[in-house]
């Protein structure tokens, strides 16, 4: 099945945006065999698998053994069911809004629930058409999002009919922290949460729990519970910030240079005359900008991939293109540049989003969709191209 943004502008080169699904089974080779099994190891693909195209990774995933699916919406749920058929367990991660509940039992999606209001719906709704629905249970530890608060589940806790009537089948709670291993809130999660578990036991003895995203994958076992709920390590990013990344890059974007030039006198350069160009300088521009999801907050931080080296992006980002100063490339390297790469193994979606001030999943879930997409199937790490 072809990704929808899969497909060439004509012939015009605006960008090649390569995602690995190789890499990124072996990603979730990894996190299974952290948490100890497939059966253990379920797999987000919200925001279309975090912007790479959720209709080419899930199916790789299945291939791997995962059969837990999470999803943020019910829209991407019932696309999710189409590609996966019926045995996929698919978790909807915001819930099912009032109203919804058919839809979701039509597709055999399970909602996650926040409020007692909203068990009683699904419950209702459950007992109206006569059908089997389970549904996840989200409860607040300490992050204070989604889920419901402790107070309201110690008294749902009296309510052993409720929770059997709308088959609360899952626990589930956020971390806050738990990309920074040694933030006490961590602890103080876990605890809460071992507390609630223990509590809804007593009245539902098969019901199973969850708590680690990406990162709660990288802590203590203790941490793992039933099924663990990875995203974004799957996708490439780190999720052990300040550690070498264990996960291996998924994304490779290469742009089009579209101008190279020597300024003869000094400069400034971009919106906003913001950076100094010397006389002598060599620049190139390339095809691709804050709309093809190259953030604008990298300008004068950022840097891109040319001849097996970074060169620096100088001045502004705009909206279809940024410029480089390739200067430090050899005067052979300079005449023939037509690429530069903007995210690949060296330059990775973590180092980008530290430029601009985000995230590894900003950056992933901002990729543009002007660039050409080519999903490759490698076997092993890729060698780079440029060495
Ligand atoms: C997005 C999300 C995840 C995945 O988080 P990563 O940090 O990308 O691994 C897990 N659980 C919930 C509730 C989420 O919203």
């Amino acid at each position: 099945m072809k990704h929808p943004r899969e497909q060439s502008w004509g012939p015009g080169d605006e960008g090649l945006l390569q995602i690995d699904l190789g890499a990124i089974g072996r990603n979730y080779d990894l996190l299974q065999r952290r948490v100890g099994s497939v059966e253990r190891c379920g797999a987000v693909v919200k925001a279309d698998a975090y912007g790479l195209g959720m209709s080419r990774v899930a199916p790789v995933l299945w291939a791997r053994g995962c059969r837990h699916f999470f999803v943020a919406t019910l829209e991407e749920g019932t696309v999710l069911r189409r590609l996966l058929g019926g045995d996929a367990e698919i978790v909807v991660l915001t819930g099912a809004r009032p109203g919804t509940e058919r839809d979701f039992l039509e597709t055999n999606l399970v909602p996650t629930i926040f409020t007692t209001a909203g068990l009683r719906s699904w419950a209702d709704t459950l007992q109206a058409t006569g059908r089997a629905g389970r549904c996840a249970l989200k409860i607040d530890t300490g992050m204070t999002r989604l889920g419901m608060g402790a107070e309201e589940f110690d008294l749902l806790c009296h309510d052993r009919g409720l929770l059997e009537a709308a088959q609360v089948d899952l626990l589930m709670s956020h971390l806050a922290c738990a990309d920074e291993p040694r933030h006490p809130q961590n602890l103080l999660q876990l605890d809460a949460f071992q507390r609630a578990a223990r509590q809804l036991q007593a009245l539902l003895p098969s019901v199973r729990l969850s708590l680690a995203n990406s990162s709660g994958v990288f802590l203590d076992e203790a941490y793992h519970f039933d099924l663990a709920r990875p995203g974004s390590a799957l996708y490439g990013v780190n999720p052990v910030p300040g550690t070498q990344n264990p996960m291996t890059a998924v994304v490779t974007l290469e742009l089009p240079v579209i101008q190279v030039r020597e300024v003869t006198r000094d400069c400034r350069v971009g919106y906003g005359a913001t950076e100094a160009a010397a006389a002598g300088s060599w620049l190139a521009v390339a095809r691709g900008g804050y709309a093809d999801g190259v953030l604008r907050a990298q300008g004068g931080r950022g840097c891109a991939w040319a001849c097996g080296q970074r060169v620096p992006m100088i001045g502004r980002v705009s909206m279809d293109s940024a410029t480089y100063d390739i200067t430090g490339l050899s005067p052979e390297k300079r005449g023939s540049l037509e690429h530069i790469q903007l995210l690949n193994q060296q330059l990775t979606v973590d180092e980008v989003a530290g430029y601009a001030g985000t995230i590894g999943y900003e950056i992933l879930t901002s990729l543009g969709w002007r660039y050409r997409r080519q999903y490759l199937e490698t076997a092993r790490e890729p060698e780079s191209r440029d060495k």
